[in-house]
Formats: structure tokens, sequence, C-alpha cells
């Protein structure tokens, strides 16, 4: 007999520090989804909450022919998966592609930016979560990360489970990502990635781990926060983030690795291949060799910019060695150095940069 007015007490606070002030009075009971809940007495609607579809092994399903997955689940589909969502917010679909996310490329995310921008810019939405592939979405949350201009959070979320294993991990992952967008604990920190329970920062996330639910980490800079029994815990704020409008066309820029040995013929060939810029993996902490200083050197001089990051895990581009491609004569002749930024990530802004800018050297170095 007791029990009821505490669990509801404490129904009541949980609801109020997740989903802000007023949020509990409507919690618990199911709205429709896409559609206002009535407002009875006065009582503040759920927050509406746009989830933007996109693929990825979330959306897959185990082809029995094959037996690879693929994708075939739509975003409506994903959403009537997860019990509960419907006590959170009023959800509204939008089934922008369902593809593997190796198939995206920058221009498919200048139109998930424009989607998710659109619905973001609408007073009436609290925030987006996008559902993607985790191959690519370390890109693809920076990407957006750099060119959405609300500041209301955005989550992106996938699964490494597919939809068809005995162990989903999609349904929870999208039910916590709903969660965060609705949670006063998320202001400020732009684009997540969240999945298992961790937040990351879409500029530091790193996927490194191939098949387990436990990938996504943010290394040395750390999660942003961590959810659990439908809370979001805030370890830290946002440390840095980049933005700069998004254009219509994007330039080609190429990205490569170097490697012991490396005569310097691929960055050769993208220069010759009409690249506006590339990004060079370096080893240690942004160096390269003879052979590939003399190829960077080329690049240069045909006004190609040159952005040097590493393949190493922690830390950040430093200009330290004088030979022949270490990272201070490349910083010298004129090369940007990364600093933290993955090399991938590091094409992603150059792109960006570069349409903004041209080949401004300056400009471009601030980005990094
Ligand atoms: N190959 C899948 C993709 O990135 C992997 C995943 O979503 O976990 O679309």
């Amino acid at each position: 007999m007791a029990r009821t007015p505490i669990l509801a007490i404490l129904t009541v606070l949980f609801l109020t520090l997740t989903l802000g002030p007023g949020a509990a009075i409507t919690a618990g009971a199911a709205a429709p989804q896409g559609s206002a809940p009535a407002a009875k007495n006065g009582a503040k609607a759920l927050p509406l909450v746009v989830v933007v579809s996109t693929g990825g092994t979330i959306a897959e399903k185990t082809d029995p022919k094959t037996g690879g997955a693929v994708p075939t689940v739509s975003g409506d589909d994903l959403i009537a998966a997860v019990p509960g969502l419907a006590t959170l917010a009023r959800i509204e679909v939008v089934n922008y592609s369902n593809i593997d996310s190796s198939q995206m490329t920058p221009e498919r995310w200048a139109g998930l930016s424009r989607a998710v921008d659109a619905a973001l810019n609408r007073p009436e939405v609290g925030g987006v979560v996008v559902t993607h592939g985790t191959d690519t979405m370390a890109e693809g949350s920076f990407f957006l990360d750099a060119t959405l201009t609300s500041d209301k959070p955005v989550v992106f979320t996938g699964a490494m489970n597919d939809a068809s294993s005995p162990f989903p991990d999609g349904p929870g992952n999208l039910y916590n990502a709903v969660l965060q967008v609705c949670s006063p604990n998320s202001r400020d920190w732009g684009v997540t990635v969240t999945l298992n329970g961790y937040i990351n920062s879409a500029r530091d996330v790193r996927k490194t781990q191939t098949t387990n639910v436990q990938t996504f980490e943010s290394g040395e800079k750390g999660y942003l926060g961590y959810i659990t029994s439908g809370t979001v815990s805030r370890f830290n704020d946002r440390l840095r983030r980049v933005r700069l409008p998004l254009p219509e066309t994007l330039p080609k820029v190429a990205f490569l690795a170097t490697y012991a040995g490396d005569d310097g013929a691929f960055v050769r060939h993208a220069v010759d291949d009409g690249a506006k810029g590339i990004v060079i993996n370096g080893v240690g902490s942004g160096n390269v060799n003879e052979a590939v200083y003399g190829a960077v050197k080329y690049a240069l001089s045909k006004g190609v910019v040159v952005v040097i990051s590493t393949t190493v895990y922690y830390g950040s581009v430093e200009p330290v060695y004088g030979d022949l491609g270490g990272g201070l004569m490349l910083e010298k002749d004129g090369c940007i150095l990364a600093g933290d930024l993955p090399g991938q990530k590091a094409r992603l802004l150059l792109m960006l940069g570069l349409a903004g800018y041209g080949p401004d050297a300056a400009k471009l170095k601030a980005l990094f």
C-alpha cells in the first residue's frame, strides 16, 4: 500500500530530471508517435524528437540466403521496436536513406546535414537522433557537428548487432539517444555519438573495435557522459567545436596513409588527379620519409594544400623533427599540422575549409 506513493514520487522526480520541469506531468501516458499528445489541465506536452534514419547495422537483418547483413528496416520499424519510447517523447521519423555506412559520402552527409538542420530549425523540435552505420559514424557525426547551424542536441546512434540478432543493441541505444536529447544534462555538447551508454563528442570519437558493442571511445579526451538507469550523467563539457557554412559543392581532397618505403607516387598521383587538398596520415608525431617529402613539395608547388595527420591513436601532430620529411620541416614548407584531429576528419574539415576560404593558408591553419 505504502509503495505506490513513493514509487510515484520517484517516477516524477526521475522524469523531471531527465525531461525537464513539467515533462513528468504527462510522462507515462503513451503519446501517439508523430502527433501532439493531448495537453490536459495546462500540462506540457512531451518533447518532440525527430529520428532521422540513414541505415547501418541498426537497420540491417541477416539475409538467410547469403548469410550477410543488409539494410532492411525502416525508421518507423526501428521506433516500433523500442519499448517505452513513447513515454519519453513524441517521435517523428524521417527516412533519409537505408544504406550501409560504408556507402556514405561527404555529399550524402551534406544532404543529411540539411535535413537535420531543417528539423532543428522548427521551434517545436527539441532535438534530433540520427541512426547511422557505425563504420563511418565518427566521420559523419563530425561533418554534421561542423555544419549544423542549430545548437539543439543531436545524437548519432546505431548498433553493432543487427536487428535479427538474438542480442540486438539497437533498441537500447535508440532509447538512450532519445533520452539524451530530452535531458537538460545534455546541453551544449553539439553532435554526440552515443552507444552502449557512453556519450562521445563528434570531434574526439573513434571506432576502436570491429565487432564489440563497446566500440566507440574518446581516447585521452574522455567521454562526455554516461547513460544508465534512465539518467544522463555529465562528466565533461565540450572541449572544442569548429563550425563552417555548408557549401553547395565540396572540393576533391585525397586522404593517404604513409608507410615505411613509401615512394611518394600516390601523393603525386593525387596532385595530377586534380586534388585541391591532400591529407597524409604520417607516422609518429607527423613525419614522412624523404621520398614523400619530395612529393609533398611537388604538391605545394602546384598550390595543393597539404595537411599532416598521424596514424598514432593518442597525442597530436607536432613540429618536432628537422630531417627531410620531419614535422618541423613539413610545417616550415607550408603544410598544415592536423593537431589531434584524426586524418579522416581532417580531410572533411579541409574540404569544408577549402570550400569556404579557398587555399587561404592562414584561415585554413586556424581551423586545425
Ligand atoms: N557496416 C555497418 C555500417 O557501418 C556497421 C554498423 O553499422 O555497425 O553500416
